[in-house]
């Protein structure tokens, strides 16, 4: 046997040996994965196709972010080339075949030379990001990233060396090239870089349904807790195969952590670090966040022990995740809508606040102040039943429904709308404004019961079902075709988190849920709006619940538009909105300073408009609050207007009061 005879037994063997150990590999995460609990994502065929074509193959969430994205994006496509030139080259130089890329597939050896010298491009870019520029959000495990660069740009390097060089050398650059990227393959399931293989699949895969929709939890079921059953979770054992795909997906990238407004205020909680701790966790390894440490340092504390217990069964929430930090999410989604490879950070953490308040009964003291009080009063504030009938009879003469009517548009008012001072205002703006558009409009009157949402966010599925089946009854007792709402929290809940509870006889919800804003919009489309020539410029502040939750953007602006407002746009705004601090039930918490809405009044402030528009009660009393703590509000004081009080405002007091004929 002569000697390139023996290296090529030798090379074949060692991609042989490789191909095994990545086998292997591979099967332990899928493995892992299948451990789940179970959950279907057979849905949306379709838009899952459009998905794997758009998103992965065109990398276009990837490319959001200019730079590093396009040498991500670069290196994906090389790779997919490099699959293909590499198995022809393995063919070649190791089984002594002719190759698979000749004759009219000739060219394909160039379109993978031009990628690899991209390649090359995309590795010093990166590099030059991780390790000169160092932003905040790469801190984990910097030197995995650096051995990958390396390799990749030694892949690309040697397969150019193959290609361009002559005789012997040639075939020795084009063996190293075998060698390196077949270790590469069996490095990859080992590490961060496992997102190579799970990205696809965790982007086609995720949730479509209903999007943030909360998973239904049967409370009447009874649990078997060998089976890894709970409410909520609080283990490994408790997530189900969409949530452990998730982890083991995570690059670790930290756009998740940029995008958080409790991280960016100086909270312990980091989306990226509750991926990530989560994901050491499971691999068996220590995690090594600063919230991590929170969270041992209270296990410890706690007198906690996890001697002979399996990962898959030890604690999470204070052992792994500290408890401090599944308080301080405001659900606002911008983790998820950042994450390039579709990781739902905010289930997980939703169920982990489920297991501790209906499981542990452990919940932040301001928390259980709320509950209590929607126990007692049946409003989270705890005024009482009193205050509602107030506020209705200050309303005047609001058509009631009667049980058995059948109308076009029910208007729910809502606790806000009932309960809190500034938003009665709001109340009343709706009110003139479905009058002057002569809708043909009910309220539910004194039986409205608070639809749920915080509840259901804050971990207390128990009372959010109630509030959801007393609601649902009321629906049934009524026929309309609209359910409309000034509040996103309700829209959430109406439109998606309701879903699971309807009647069956109903054959889903048997009316549409609609902002105030997309109804009046449409409205003012056909009707027109006599409008205000003075309101000058206003900064319009996009709700999470409308915005990411549910893609309603326009209507709002073209309102403020219509009712004499010049739009000034701030510099986060639509998908990249910054949140008013207030959700998840963070608005019943005394927030730790700097809070999340000085955060975003600061660049209220700065947008120079004296209006600021706004289409939920929770963001006007967060953002009025901020606003009043900004250096030179005094000088320059903002108003801050729920959008239908623009539009309210835009329609003189007599029309409104002879109702226009239209
Ligand atoms: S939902 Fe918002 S607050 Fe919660 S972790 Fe994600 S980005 Fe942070
Ligand atoms: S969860 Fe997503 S955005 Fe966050 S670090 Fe992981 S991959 Fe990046």
């Amino acid at each position: 046997m002569d000697t390139q005879a023996i290296i090529r037994l030798a090379v074949g063997l060692y991609v042989l040996a490789t191909l095994v150990v990545f086998f292997r590999l591979v099967a332990g995460k899928i493995a892992f994965v299948r451990h789940g609990h179970p959950e279907s994502r057979a849905d949306h065929i379709g838009r899952r196709i459009a998905i794997f074509f758009i998103e992965v193959l065109g990398q276009t969430k990837v490319r959001k972010r200019l730079t590093a994205g396009w040498a991500h994006a670069m290196i994906f496509w090389g790779f997919l080339a490099f699959a293909i030139s590499t198995l022809n080259l393995l063919d070649r130089l190791a089984v002594g075949g002719q190759g698979f890329l000749v004759g009219p597939l000739d060219w394909f050896d160039i379109v993978v030379d031009v990628f690899a010298a991209l390649i090359i491009l995309g590795c010093v870019v990166l590099a030059v990001r991780r390790y000169v520029v160092k932003p905040t959000y790469l801190t984990y495990h910097s030197h995995e990233s650096g051995i990958v660069l390396a390799a990749i740009a030694v892949i690309a390097v040697t397969h150019l060396g193959e290609r361009y060089l002559a005789g012997t050398t040639s075939t020795y650059f084009g063996y190293a090239h075998l060698m390196v990227a077949f270790t590469f393959l069996a490095y990859v399931p080992t590490s961060k870089h496992f997102h190579i293989l799970g990205a696809p699949f965790n982007s086609v895969l995720q949730q479509l349904q209903d999007h943030q929709k909360m998973d239904f939890m049967d409370l009447e079921k009874e649990l078997d807790e060998s089976k890894g059953e709970a409410y909520g979770f609080n283990r490994l054992e408790h997530l189900g195969w969409k949530d452990r795909l998730d982890l083991i997906t995570c690059i670790e990238c930290g756009r998740c952590q940029e995008a958080c407004p409790a991280y960016a205020t100086g909270k312990l909680l980091s989306p990226r670090d509750f991926i990530v701790d989560l994901k050491y966790h499971a691999a068996g390894k220590q995690p090594h966040g600063k919230q991590a440490a929170v969270a041992r340092e209270a296990f410890a504390a706690a007198g906690g022990s996890v001697d002979g217990v399996d990962f898959e069964s030890q604690p999470l929430v204070d052992h792994v995740i500290a408890q401090q930090t599944l308080w301080e999410c405001t659900t606002c989604m911008a983790c998820v809508q950042a994450c390039p490879v579709d990781i739902d950070h905010l289930s997980m953490l939703l169920n982990m606040r489920r297991y501790q308040v209906l499981d542990v009964g452990d919940i932040e003291p301001e928390y259980q102040r709320v509950f209590t009080s929607m126990e007692r009063t049946g409003d989270p504030w705890g005024y009482g039943e009193h205050r509602k009938t107030e506020t209705l009879e200050s309303l005047g003469d609001v058509p009631v429904a009667e049980p058995g009517e059948e109308f076009d548009v029910l208007f729910w008012v809502g606790c806000w709308g009932l309960y809190d001072d500034r938003s009665i205002e709001s109340t009343r703006a709706t009110l003139k404004v479905l009058r002057y558009f002569d809708v043909d409009f009910r309220i539910l009157g004194d039986s409205e019961v608070c639809c749920g949402e915080n509840y259901r966010r804050m971990g207390n599925e128990l009372q959010f079902q109630m509030n959801a089946q007393t609601n649902l009854e009321l629906f049934g007792a009524v026929k309309f075709n609209r359910l409309v709402v000034t509040n996103p929290h309700c829209h959430q809940v109406f439109n998606k988190d309701y879903r699971d509870f309807v009647p069956e006889d109903w054959n889903g919800t048997p009316f549409e849920v609609v902002s105030v804003e997309q109804l009046v919009h449409e409205l003012v489309a056909k009707k027109g709006l006599p409008g205000r020539e003075d309101l000058g410029k206003v900064a319009y502040h996009d709700s999470c619940f409308y915005g990411r939750y549910n893609g309603i953007y326009d209507e709002q602006r073209a309102l403020v538009k219509a009712g004499g407002g010049e739009i000034v746009e701030l510099e986060r705004n639509r998908e990249h909105a910054f949140c008013c601090g207030a959700g998840g039930g963070n608005f019943w918490r005394e927030e730790a300073e700097p809070r999340v809405s000085w955060n975003r009044a600061a660049e209220i402030m700065k947008s120079g408009a004296p209006t600021l528009a706004v289409s939920c009660p929770f963001c006007m009393a967060m953002l009025e609050d901020g606003l009043k703590v900004q250096e030179g509000y005094e000088e320059h004081p903002v108003q801050v207007k729920h959008v239908v009080e623009i539009v309210a405002d835009a329609i003189p007091e007599p029309v409104a009061a002879e109702t226009a004929a239209h």
